[in-house]
């Protein structure tokens, strides 16, 4: 597998776990991250990350052991939050509340495809956060069959986030991350008038805001505009904001994280998208050598074998 391929996943773990640390603490109000660092709301030992590459891991063993099943997606977030299988220590110990109460409609009905939460007032960055296993496994539907890429990207958000700002997210965010681990150039991924865009929207129009993302409404704001919260329109438009001008992954993810509030999930879709472009070479390697459990991340990385269904 190629360096930014590797980078995706892994730098979508670094950026969790340099994040966690300081998860809802309002911006400011903490001393800047430069590093791993323990503590935080889960009282988590440095290096160590959260449901973001918990449920990244999930769904990588899932596409490598079945290929697409949405309702063994939802199986395998449900062994993670019932036994703490994915997790950094074996525990469950964070799940957003979106997750939590559609995993429970996918327990009571078994059809994982409808369990997500349509409402516009569900839309939390909670599929964003673990999406770097679908552009990495169908990076080569890029460009040709970017229709495939986009579909699959956007039902791997419906077993829990099934709004159209969620789904629309998924969509254009696996085409990007796509597009970088084929080694597109930055700034003709991120441009207004970038050709994919424009074919991504005419296959289904993206949801309006998530559309003005795209369209660079990070380039003209800076904080507190930009924030790191948990809707997945500002957590997308901030990641993208943290990433589009950095000069190397550590600025980008850094910058990400200090924003605070959802700094561990800010940090995990910024991780993506400067991973996919960096690769793991570009991530220092100080951050490499901290990262909990990299055995584990390792595992989601293995390529599946060509008897398995992709
Ligand atoms: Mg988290
Ligand atoms: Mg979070």
């Amino acid at each position: 597998m190629n360096d930014r391929a590797r980078g995706t996943l892994i730098g979508l773990a670094v950026g969790d776990a340099l994040g966690a640390a300081v998860e809802f603490s309002a911006p400011g109000t903490f001393q800047q991250v430069t590093g791993y660092r323990s503590g935080g709301p889960h009282g988590l030992g440095a290096g160590e990350w959260t449901d973001d590459t918990s449920m990244a891991l999930a769904l990588a063993d899932s596409i490598a052991t079945v290929g697409w099943n949405l309702n063994d997606q939802a199986e395998r977030y449900v062994a993670w939050f019932k036994t703490g299988k994915y997790s950094v220590n074996g525990r469950l110990f964070d799940i957003g509340i979106t997750t939590r109460r559609s995993l429970g409609r996918y327990l009571a009905t078994g059809h994982a495809r409808n369990s997500g939460d349509r409402s516009e007032q569900a839309s939390g960055n909670g599929s964003i956060m673990r999406l770097a296993p679908v552009p990495i496994r169908f990076a080569e539907l890029f460009p040709d069959k970017l229709g495939e890429l986009a579909l699959l990207a956007g039902e791997s958000s419906l077993p829990t986030h099934a709004s159209e700002q969620c789904v629309s997210a998924c969509r254009y965010l696996a085409v990007v991350l796509a597009a970088l681990i084929q080694g597109e150039d930055r700034d003709t991924v991120l441009a207004p008038d970038w050709e994919p865009l424009k074919q991504l929207m005419a296959i289904k129009p993206l949801d309006p805001k998530i559309q003005e993302v795209a369209a660079g409404s990070f380039r003209h704001k800076r904080p507190p505009a930009i924030k790191g919260s948990g809707w997945v329109v500002a957590s997308l438009e901030a990641s993208l904001w943290a990433f589009h001008d950095a000069d190397s992954f550590e600025e980008a993810v850094l910058r990400a994280v200090n924003l605070g509030d959802d700094a561990d999930t800010t940090g995990a879709v910024c991780g993506q998208l400067a991973g996919a472009y960096w690769g793991e070479s570009g991530i220092p390697q100080k951050w490499l050598e901290g990262l909990a459990k990299r055995d584990m991340i390792e595992e989601a990385l293995v390529p599946p074998r060509p008897s398995r269904p992709i």
